[in-house]
């Protein structure tokens, strides 16, 4: 792959995530769902974590308190060094937009526009001028194998090639974490090799991902896997039969 300069934003020993003693509860009416239960967690800058665990574990609500897209109801969560736990709409709204490359099972591309367009929105939002937006757009999904698909819509792209647009938007703002949550649930066995090849590909460029699977062999391509079950870290152990995703693909 083309490696085009990864701005690491800073090289400190500070986590990149330390969260600590996290609690969400949903309140529906009278009832508190307890999501989290104290899950704490840190990360240090390169790292490709995989976080599994049965399903109503808490791993997805996890995700969107790493991601800002929600805060705790209780603990501490610093980003880069930043307690981001307290901050206001606006600014965990600049965090993500700024700072966070999210990547989705369903994709959650946008379907009038096409793939080129969907790269480039994010960086409107961060008021990147139109013509450094087009060239990143380009670059980055030469760098997912996408270039002779730039101009096609999402319903003429199939599930992987989709998948791969949401990789590029990702990673169009040069986030300090790429955070996803069931990245190869839709897609068949080959496809989501191609696409853990790609996450591979990240990582080795020293890049952060967290990422959530219900798949034991999706995970084994990470580093490390962090289980959860009912709303709390139960194991976080390394990965010691790593899967390379190319020499899989290889196999197939
Ligand atoms: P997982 O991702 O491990 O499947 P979730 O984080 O989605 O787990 O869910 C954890 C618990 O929180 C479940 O009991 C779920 O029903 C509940 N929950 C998740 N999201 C909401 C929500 N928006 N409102 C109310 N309860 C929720």
């Amino acid at each position: 792959m083309k490696n085009r300069a990864v701005s690491l934003h800073s090289s400190s020993d500070v986590p990149l995530i330390e969260a600590v003693d996290l609690r969400k509860d949903y309140i529906i009416g009278e009832v508190v769902i307890p999501a989290v239960r104290g899950a704490s967690l840190r990360v240090m800058r390169g790292q490709f974590v995989a976080i599994m665990g049965p399903s109503g574990s808490g791993k997805s609500t996890f995700m969107h308190l790493l991601g800002c897209l929600d805060k705790p109801t209780s603990g501490t969560y610093c980003l880069n060094g930043v307690e981001v736990s307290r901050l206001d709409d606006d600014e965990l709204a600049e965090i993500r937009n700024r700072q966070i490359g999210f990547v989705f099972q369903t994709y959650n591309l946008l379907p009038r526009m096409t793939a080129l367009e969907n790269v480039m929105l994010p960086m409107t939002y961060a008021g990147v001028p139109r013509r450094e937006r087009l060239s990143r757009a380009q670059y980055y999904l030469e760098r997912v194998g996408l270039a002779d698909r730039m101009h096609h819509y999402p319903t003429q792209l199939s599930g992987g090639e989709q998948q791969r647009v949401a990789i590029a938007r990702a990673l169009c703002n040069d986030p300090i974490l790429i955070l996803s949550d069931e990245p190869t649930g839709n897609l068949d066995t080959r496809t989501g090799e191609e696409i853990m090849a790609l996450f591979q590909d990240l990582h080795r460029d020293g890049r952060t991902i967290v990422l959530v699977t219900h798949e034991p062999d999706i995970a084994r391509h990470c580093e490390r896997i962090v289980r959860f079950r009912d709303g709390r870290v139960v194991a976080d152990q390394p990965v010691t039969d790593r899967l390379d995703a190319r020499a899989v693909l290889a196999t197939l």
